[in-house]
């Protein structure tokens, strides 16, 4: 059995609920290699690190 709805929501019933969909405040943490502020559980991307170790390696994308 699945879920049967009585009434339709209205458009404006659903564009009020919708109204208070907004976003929030991002989250940034401090990378722990180079320390800039990066998003967390994301490589940083200043240095190309993460959890200190080197996924990235930025000085070869220079030289090519
Ligand atoms: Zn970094």
């Amino acid at each position: 059995m699945s879920i049967c709805p009585k009434n339709r929501t209205s458009k404006a019933r659903k564009n009020k609920r919708r109204a208070n969909w907004k976003m929030g405040t991002i989250n940034l943490i401090k990378c722990s290699k180079c320390g800039a502020l990066t998003l967390p559980h994301r490589v940083c991307k200043n240095c190309g690190s993460y959890n200190m170790e080197t996924i990235i390696d930025n000085s070869e994308a220079k030289k090519a």
